[in-house]
């Protein structure tokens, strides 16, 4: 039996600067968001469909170049495609596929932005032969697409979108009981705990028992 009260939450996407307790790994966009060495931070480094416009794909990849290598960045992301967003299709590929590419050589996890273009993500994955470990953030589609999710054996994280009763999250969570789950705040002002919790009454399972499941999956996933 695990002593639980020494199993951390674990925010594994989140914008918030404001650190909670346990660990969390901050998703950096740009050179706003400094590199914190602080007990319990961790770091996610990519670049989000929504902010390709922001700068050239050059100094994107100065940006991703100049942390990568940082011992506390140890996931690419987030990273994806989006159908809504005003980039060609064309060019949100062509990142997703450096960053695909840089995840491999590096042997690190992908967080994964997606809207209305899971078939192509998938055709991607397949497309590439990408190996690693990617995490769907914040899903909430439908139950048919996180089906096709969960057999290509993506991970998912759940945020705020579980907190309603008659969202997708709040179904396909129930799915999840021993799975390939992580919670995120993402840009919510909720705390993980309530999240956490929220999840846990949604999975008819203790909270402690949660922990210990999702404290697995970032040991699986994270170290390596
Ligand atoms: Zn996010």
């Amino acid at each position: 039996m695990i002593d639980t009260t020494e199993i951390p939450y674990i925010d594994v996407h989140t914008h918030n600067k404001e650190k909670e307790e346990g660990i969390t790994v901050f998703n950096l966009l740009n050179e706003d968001d400094a590199v914190i060495d602080e007990e319990g931070r961790k770091y996610s480094l990519g670049i989000h469909p929504w902010y390709i416009d922001d700068m050239t794909v050059e100094k994107h990849y100065e940006f991703i170049d100049k942390y990568i290598n940082n011992e506390n960045v140890i996931a690419i992301g987030e990273c994806g495609l989006d159908k809504l967003v005003n980039v060609p299709s064309a060019l949100q590929k062509e990142i997703l596929t450096y960053q695909f590419q840089l995840a491999e050589k590096l042997n690190k996890p992908v967080i994964i932005h997606c809207v209305r273009a899971y078939e192509e993500l998938l055709a991607l994955k397949k497309k590439l032969d990408f190996g690693q470990t990617m995490i769907i953030h914040g899903f909430n589609s439908s139950p048919k697409i996180g089906d096709m999710l969960i057999k290509a054996g993506f991970y998912f994280s759940f945020g705020k979108a579980i907190l309603k009763d008659d969202s997708n999250a709040a179904k396909i969570i129930k799915k999840f009981s021993s799975g390939r789950l992580f919670l995120e705040t993402d840009d919510s002002k909720r705390s993980i705990i309530k999240i956490y919790e929220r999840a846990a009454s949604l999975m008819q399972i203790d909270i402690e028992e949660l922990k210990v499941i999702i404290y697995k999956n970032y040991q699986k996933v994270f170290s390596k």
